[in-house]
Parts: structure tokens; C-alpha cells; sequence
């Protein structure tokens, strides 16, 4: 008989597997509890139960986890973590320090299907989604290692479309928000721009951040560096991120990766507040991160600094991101799993 893996079922799941073997329901939530917030590897390390308990789950069931196949730390502190997966394929995290916080970038599928021109793990198309629980354990795992230091934010940028995983990704998040009792608002889930998903994330999922990759302010440069948009256009992505629900004070994100002669110039500024009139958000700057093989090339400092003054005149607050990690090829862009797979991460 296959055994159960208790990480991968939902809480009816374990529910019922928990009734199957006549126990009291309470043991389930138990159970969770130990998975997810105390990080249990295995059924041994549920102390909680008695060892004769611990027997009887272990015949039938046991609790997967993501296999740490490396860990690399940069001078700047950010750290990557390279997992594999059941199926031998691999994903990365990175862990950003940032002043208070500890912010953890996960992947949301292996590859990614989108083809943005600028991206290595567009490059290799998609190998497959990954799993709710694949998801989340890159953060219990994360979490783990690094105790007794705790996670305090969580990004969804790493390697992935997040909203093309939609059910799994929505899945992830009602575990991480729910089971591990991290708040909605100290997740931001990134994405490219599919359009009806971003609609119906706020009808599914907890109320977590928004951030879109926008990259160009007219439907001519965005067609060609994000294939996303001919698709759904510009025009049709800012009035879905105008439908999209914020409380008081939420903004959402928008990352621009600065590409030279591409999207840098002042008139893509300009075009840039006018755009986002009526969306309370920010943008996050981030100078293109060049790799081997790439076209495009990272704009001068100077060509950024004038295009962020241009939107804060412009009152957009506008951040420019500098690339973390870059010694151990963690920032954006720069991942790269060692079978080859690229990730990314913006921050
Ligand atoms: N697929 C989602 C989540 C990944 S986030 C998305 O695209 O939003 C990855 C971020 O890194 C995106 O904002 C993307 O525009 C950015 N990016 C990709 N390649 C990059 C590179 N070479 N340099 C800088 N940023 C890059
Ligand atoms: Fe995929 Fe995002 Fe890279 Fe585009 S930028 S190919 S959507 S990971």
C-alpha cells in the first residue's frame, strides 16, 4: 500500500484520513499544527503524540519535504536555497535581510510558459506547476534552517507565473496564511498580467498583495518584451488593477526592469504617471540584471536616477531596486538551479 503524505492533503483530507483510522478529530488539527508552524519533518518529531500514535500514522502515512540540495550565502546577506523536488526537478528561494525584515522569495512553478524576452527562466519554457504543498515547503523548510532568525515576509517572484498555477497557488496561500499563521499582508503575489485571474484572485485567495510586472508603458514595446500582452493589453491590465479590491492604504506594486533604449526614456516616464492615474500604487525600478546571452542591456545610473525623478515629480513614489546577491547569482534574473533551471527574483 502507497502511503499517505500527510503535507500534501488539505485539512478535509486529513480530516477524513484522520476518522478512517477511528481517530478523534482533534488529532488532526494537531497535526497541522505541527507541519506548519512547529515544522515537523516527520511523523517521530510529532511529539505531541504518544509513540504507540506515532506507529499506527506511520504504517499508513509519512510527511514529505523538500530535499536541500545546496544553500549559498551572499556578502550582502541574501541567501539562496536550492531544493529538490520528488520528481528530481529543482526550484530555488532566496531569503532577503532588509533592515526589520526577512522576506522569502518562492517559486510557483518549475520553468514558466510566459517567454518574457528579458528572463532566463522564460527561456526554458515550462517543466510543470508545482504543488500546494511544494509551495509552502519551501517556507517551512526555509524556515526551519534558519531558526531561531523567522521569516516576516514572503514574495512570490521567484521562478514562475504564480496566477498560471491558479488553484495550486490559491491553494499554497490559504495554507500559509491559515496553518502557518503568516498574515495576508506580508505576502505579495507577482505577476505578469493574466488578466481574468487578477480578477478572481480577490474571490479566491486571502487578501495578499499585488505586484505586476509591468516593464513598458506602451502596447508596442510590451507586445514584444512581454508576449503576456497581446493577449491582455495594457489598457485592459490597469482597469483590472483598478477593479482590484485594496484596504485603506494598500498599494499595488509595479515593477519596471529597466532595459536600455527599451523602456528608459523620459517619455516612457511620463507615460508611465499617466498610466497608473487612479491606481494607488508604487513602482519598484529594477535596473535589468544582464546574463549570458542576453540582448538587452542594464541602463546607465544615471538614465535610472532621471527616470525615477520624473515619477516623483510626478507624485509616484518610485523605488530602485538594487540587486541583491549578486556574487552568488541570486538576484533578479540570475538564479539558475543546477540542472540548469534560471529563476529570478526581483525585490
Ligand atoms: N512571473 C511573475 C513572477 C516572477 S517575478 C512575474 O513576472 O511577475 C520576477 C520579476 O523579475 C519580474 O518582475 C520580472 O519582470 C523581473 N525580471 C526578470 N528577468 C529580469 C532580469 N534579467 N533583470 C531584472 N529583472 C528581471
Ligand atoms: Fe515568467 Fe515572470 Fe519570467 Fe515572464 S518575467 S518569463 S512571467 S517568470
Amino acid at each position: 500500500m502507497k502511503k499517505i503524505d500527510l503535507k500534501a492533503l488539505s485539512k478535509q483530507e486529513l480530516e477524513s484520513f484522520i476518522k478512517e483510522l477511528g481517530l478523534p478529530s482533534f488529532r488532526a488539527k494537531q497535526i497541522l499544527h505541527w507541519i506548519y508552524e512547529k515544522h515537523a519533518r516527520s511523523i517521530q518529531e510529532i511529539t505531541e503524540l504518544s509513540k504507540d500514535l506515532r506507529e499506527k500514522l506511520s504504517e499508513s502515512a509519512y510527511i514529505s519535504n523538500l530535499e536541500l540540495l545546496g544553500r549559498q550565502v551572499s556578502e550582502d546577506g541574501t541567501e539562496k536555497f536550492l531544493f529538490g523536488l520528488e520528481d528530481a526537478e529543482t526550484i530555488e528561494s532566496v531569503l532577503i535581510p532588509d533592515e526589520d525584515r526577512l522576506t522569502l522569495c518562492i517559486s510557483s512553478q518549475v520553468g514558466c510558459a510566459m517567454d518574457c524576452r528579458f528572463c532566463l527562466t522564460g527561456k526554458l519554457g515550462l517543466k510543470r506547476n508545482l504543488k500546494s504543498h511544494e509551495i509552502v515547503d519551501q517556507i517551512i523548510s526555509v524556515s526551519k534552517t534558519i531558526k531561531p532568525r523567522q521569516i516576516t515576509n514572503i514574495v512570490l517572484m521567484g521562478m514562475g507565473e504564480p496566477l498560471a498555477n491558479f488553484d495550486n497557488v490559491v491553494d499554497a496561500l490559504w495554507r500559509i496564511t491559515e496553518f502557518m499563521k503568516i498574515s495576508p499582508r506580508r505576502i505579495t503575489l507577482s505577476t505578469s498580467g493574466i488578466v481574468p485571474k487578477i480578477l478572481e484572485l480577490p474571490k479566491k485567495a486571502p487578501a495578499v498583495n499585488l505586484a505586476i510586472s509591468l516593464n513598458a508603458t506602451t502596447d508596442e514595446v510590451r507586445d514584444y518584451i512581454m508576449p503576456i500582452n497581446k493577449t491582455y493589453p495594457l489598457k485592459e491590465l490597469l482597469n483590472a488593477c483598478r477593479k482590484f479590491p485594496l484596504s485603506p492604504r494598500r498599494r499595488i506594486t509595479f515593477e519596471y526592469v529597466m532595459l536600455k533604449n527599451v523602456n528608459d526614456t523620459p517619455e516612457d516616464a511620463k507615460r508611465l504617471i499617466n498610466l497608473l492615474k487612479g491606481i494607488p500604487s508604487k513602482v519598484n525600478l529594477i535596473p535589468f540584471n544582464p546574463y549570458e546571452g542576453s540582448k538587452f542591456e542594464r541602463p546607465e545610473d544615471a538614465r535610472v536616477l532621471d527616470f525615477q525623478e520624473i515619477l516623483i515629480k510626478g507624485h509616484i513614489t518610485a523605488l530602485i531596486r538594487k540587486s541583491k546577491g549578486q556574487d552568488i547569482l541570486a538576484a533578479c534574473g540570475q538564479l539558475k538551479a543546477r540542472y540548469s533551471l534560471p529563476g529570478l527574483l526581483c525585490l
